[in-house]
Formats: C-alpha cells, sequence, structure tokens
C-alpha cells in the first residue's frame, strides 16, 4: 500500500482524499512507493491565508529570536541529517552518500541564516543635512513562495526559506511532485524547532498550484529553481502580477582543459562531475573542452576506461558512485538525445544505453556515456540532457573555447583546469557564466556568498543566499529624521537641497 503525501499547513500534516494526485516512484526499481496529493487552488489559498496571518507577529518577532529557532532547527537537522537522506535517496535515486552531502550543502544556509541579527543591520548617516539625520532598515516582503526542482529535494528549499524566515518573511514551498517527503520532514522539524503555525507551509502539486501562487495577490515574492523554460513562464508571470522575483534555470556546463593541465586532477574531477547523481545537477560538467588535439586525445584515452568502469546501482548501496534517472520518460529522453548525437555525427566512445542490472530491471538506470567531435550545431550540445552524459567538444585555442562558451544559452557554471595563472585569470574575467572554477569542477559557492547563473540560467538577476538572497527577501526603507527646535522652519516650495 503506497504511502500518501499530503500538505504541510499552519503547523500540520493535511490533505484532502478527494484531491487529485500523482504516483511517487522509487526509481532504482520502477515500484510506486507513494500518492502525492496535487494541490487544488482552494489548497493554496489556504496556505497562503494562514501565512499571512501568521506574518506580523512573525515580522514583529526580535531577529534574534527568529534566529535561536533557526539554531534548534539546525540542532535537529544535524541530527536527522540521516533520514533526510535516505528519504531523498529513495524518491530520487541519488546514492545516499550524494543525498546526506546535499543536506550538508542546505545546513550551510541555515547556518547562514542564524546569524539573521547582523544580517539586517542597517545604514545609518548622521547630518546629511543641518541637524538631519538618514538611516535605513530592511524589512521583510510578506508572504513569498518557492518553487522547486526534483533533483535537490533538501538543498534548494533550504537554499530559499531559511533566509527568508531569518529576515521575517512567511514562506510557501511548492516541491516537485517526484520527490514530495523531504519538504514535510523540514516543515515538521522546523515546527518542533519552535516555528509558529503558518510561517512555514508546503503545497504539494504541480501547474495547478504554481499557477494560484503566482497570480495571488497576497504572494509578495517567488523564488523558482527548474529548468529554464518553466523558469521563463514563471519569471514573465510572476513580473506580470507584480511580484518580485528570482528564476533560476538550466544549464550546460563547460570545462576548459588546458594542454598543460594535471590530467589525472582533471580525469578524476570529471567523473565526478559528470556522472555523480547521474547528471541530474544543474552544476554537473557536461561538455569538455580540451584545448588542441593532443589534449583532447590523451584526455578520452583516459577517460574511457573510467567511464566504463563506474559503479552504478540503486542508492542504497554503499559501493554505488551513481543512481538511475529520476523517472522512465526521463530515462526515455536521455535515451533519445545519446540517439540524436549518434545521428548527428558525434563519436559515441562509451555507449551508456542497454545498461541493465541483475535484480533491478524495471530501475530507470543508463550507463556512462562519452561522446567525442561533438560540435554546437548538435542538440547534445545546444540542450540540456540532465543525464550521465559526457560530450567533448573539441576547441583549437583558449580564444576559441571561451567564445563557444560565451555564445552557449545558458551561463550556470563553467570551470577551467590550467597551471597557468595568467590564463586562468583571464578565463574567470571574460566568461560570461555566473559560478567559475579555477582548478574546481563544480564551484557551487558556500552559503555566505550567492549561487546564480547569467543568461537563460538565471531571470531575475538576483541570486539565492548570502548577501544577494538577505537583499531578495527584503524590501529597503531609508528614513530621513529632523527634530526641530523650537520655532517654525518656514515653508519651502523649491526641491530640498542641503543647507
Ligand atoms: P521542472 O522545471 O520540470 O520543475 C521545476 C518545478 O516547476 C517543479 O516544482 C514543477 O512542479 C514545476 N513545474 C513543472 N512544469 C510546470 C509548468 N508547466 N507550470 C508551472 N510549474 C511547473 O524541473 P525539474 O525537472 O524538476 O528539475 C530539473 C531542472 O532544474 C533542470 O533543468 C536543472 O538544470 C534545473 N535546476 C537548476 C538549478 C539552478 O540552480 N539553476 C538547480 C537545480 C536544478
Amino acid at each position: 500500500m503506497p504511502d500518501y503525501i499530503g500538505h504541510y499547513i499552519d503547523g500540520q500534516r493535511c490533505g484532502d482524499r478527494g484531491s487529485r494526485t500523482s504516483a511517487v516512484f522509487n526509481p532504482a526499481t520502477g515500484e510506486q512507493i507513494g500518492v502525492v496529493f496535487l494541490a487544488a487552488a482552494s489548497d493554496v489559498h489556504r496556505a497562503v491565508v494562514c501565512a499571512a496571518e501568521a506574518f506580523p507577529a512573525w515580522s514583529l518577532t526580535p531577529p534574534l529570536r527568529r534566529a535561536r529557532i533557526l539554531n534548534r532547527f539546525l540542532r535537529l537537522l544535524e541530527e536527522r541529517a540521516g533520514q533526510l537522506a535516505a528519504a531523498i535517496s529513495l524518491e530520487h535515486g541519488k546514492v545516499f552518500a550524494d543525498a546526506f552531502a546535499e543536506v550538508q550543502r542546505g545546513i550551510e544556509v541555515v547556518e547562514f541564516s542564524t546569524g539573521a541579527p547582523h544580517l539586517l543591520k542597517g545604514e545609518f548617516s548622521e547630518s546629511v543635512g543641518t541637524r538631519i539625520d538618514s538611516h535605513s532598515v530592511r524589512q521583510p516582503l510578506g508572504v513569498v513562495a518557492g518553487i522547486t526542482p526534483f533533483n535537490f529535494p533538501a538543498m534548494v528549499p533550504m537554499w530559499m526559506f531559511p533566509v527568508a524566515l531569518a529576515c521575517g518573511n512567511c514562506f510557501i514551498l511548492k516541491p516537485s511532485e517526484r520527490t514530495p517527503t523531504a519538504a514535510l520532514l523540514l516543515a515538521e522539524w522546523l515546527t518542533e524547532a519552535g516555528l509558529p503555525p503558518g510561517v512555514f507551509n508546503v503545497v504539494q502539486g504541480d501547474k495547478e498550484a504554481v499557477d494560484t501562487l503566482l497570480v495571488h495577490p497576497d504572494v509578495a515574492a517567488v523564488s523558482f529553481v527548474g529548468s529554464t523554460p518553466i523558469a521563463r513562464y514563471i519569471y514573465e508571470t510572476a513580473a506580470r502580477f507584480g511580484k518580485r522575483c528570482q528564476a533560476l534555470g538550466g544549464a550546460k556546463n563547460h570545462m576548459v582543459v588546458m594542454p598543460d593541465a594535471d590530467l589525472d586532477q582533471v580525469v578524476d574531477a570529471l567523473i565526478g562531475s559528470a556522472f555523480g547523481a547521474a547528471g541530474e545537477r544543474c552544476m554537473a560538467v557536461s561538455v569538455v573542452v580540451p584545448i588542441g588535439d593532443k589534449t583532447a586525445d590523451e584526455l578520452v584515452t583516459r577517460l574511457i576506461p573510467r567511464v566504463r568502469a563506474l559503479r552504478i546501482g540503486p542508492g542504497t548501496n554503499p559501493d554505488a558512485e551513481m543512481g538511475p534517472l529520476i523517472t522512465r520518460q526521463h530515462l526515455g529522453k536521455v535515451l533519445a538525445y545519446i540517439e540524436s548525437g549518434v545521428t548527428q555525427g558525434a563519436k559515441l566512445l562509451v555507449d551508456g544505453r542497454d545498461f541493465k542490472i541483475r535484480g533491478y530491471e524495471e530501475g530507470y538506470f543508463v550507463g556512462g556515456t562519452l561522446f567525442d567531435h561533438v560540435k554546437p550545431n548538435m542538440s547534445i550540445y545546444r540542450e540540456e540532457i540532465f543525464g550521465p552524459v559526457l560530450c567533448t567538444a573539441r576547441a583549437e585555442s583558449t580564444e576559441m573555447a571561451i567564445n563557444m562558451i560565451n555564445r552557449n544559452e545558458f551561463g550556470n557554471g563553467t570551470a577551467i583546469f590550467t597551471r597557468d595563472g595568467e590564463t586562468a585569470r583571464e578565463f574567470a574575467h571574460c566568461i560570461k557564466v555566473g559560478m567559475v572554477g579555477i582548478n574546481v569542477a563544480i564551484p557551487v559557492p558556500m552559503a555566505f556568498h550567492a549561487f546564480g547563473g547569467w543568461k537563460s540560467s538565471l531571470f531575475g538577476g538576483q541570486h539565492v543566499h548570502g548577501p544577494e538572497g538577505v537583499r531578495f527577501y527584503t524590501q529597503l526603507k531609508t528614513i530621513t529624521t529632523r527634530w526641530l527646535k523650537e520655532g517654525r522652519a518656514g515653508a519651502e516650495f523649491v526641491m530640498p537641497t542641503l543647507h
């Protein structure tokens, strides 16, 4: 009997058996393990009303008290990270150690957010005019929403809500309907940590829930992470309805390999980055760009045996390095991309199709796949595959590599491997990408910096967490003060100027 997975509104789990539902699967076995309720507009309205009612008291709660609740939540997360990671691994398919690491990256944002009193300090200028002072404060927005993808069921929500709550907002999370359980655990632990009912709510669902949030007059801001077409839609719709929005989209991350790079380091970095989580990471390197044929030949010769030797299995297998894909449909899509790479003329060096594991024949597994001689006009280069498929796109010079990356639609992450400081510095300066690694394959910024891409990888400009996150979840107010001594200043009909 599959589990029913519902919403979390006003400090408790809820859900109506009469709702529309969607099946949740274990991607390693193909078995249905749950049924998630899909919120109707009325469920979303209820969550927004509860959040709006909770907002006045929460926003007036001193930031230090809010931080103490987050501190208690942090301790619960640390104690229960294994339980959360197991729930993620079951629904997503990623190996347990990777799910555990995801939780740690989320915890870092909670740690950052416990600095709320410091993060919310304003600015003060004495004597901006004669006996006039000016100060600025950052105030919360109200009810804010987060809409998140399947691939990081805990970390991506935690990019958003700890900062939003620390700033005094109330939050509604709409997680992916394919990985719905982590959000409920987070909600319960927040309540256990002392968060008042209504301050954090979860509505499970699909487009209906998302669209209701996007047009709701009491939702002030929307944070979104997911694929580019949906990110663009979310941004345009939220803007049309007067909401602040940050919408992070898909990616195609390139790693440039200079002839002077240490190829042992490069191969280790590439294998982890391209194939970890079966390539279902927005910061996965999906294109490697070796400079010169000599570098390329040597690199692919070393990569081939490593891709063939990948240990693939269910997330519960402690020896597995990579698990299955998220759904049967997505498996079909990744296999179709491999087919298109072959028909469009790329050279298939390792073919992950027809990959099966005994005992897991119904799982959504695909083997590690490696292409060479991939060209920018091929769909395996242009589009996000989101699977364990690494494309080698050879370039004759660093300049050609930079031009290729800068012309690519996406601009999430990129990396260069080299021993030459000048080349690395020039690359970091010229590249039109939001997050750059120098000898670092997955340059995901820490919580106290901000995460975000450029071009079609982010709509709305403001990146998530770090100081940018605080700016996103607050609005600035500047207050100018004059205390006149007795007597009148007289009416002034011209624009006030310094006097
Ligand atoms: P997705 O775009 O299909 O779904 C994301 C969210 O949008 C989910 O909550 C989903 O329910 C909702 N949604 C889906 N279709 C919708 C529609 N038509 N209208 C309204 N809402 C809709 O993405 P996904 O498959 O869950 O996640 C994978 C994608 O997320 C990849 O493209 C990946 O690159 C991207 N991603 C980006 C980042 C980043 O930081 N830029 C991080 C993680 C994942």
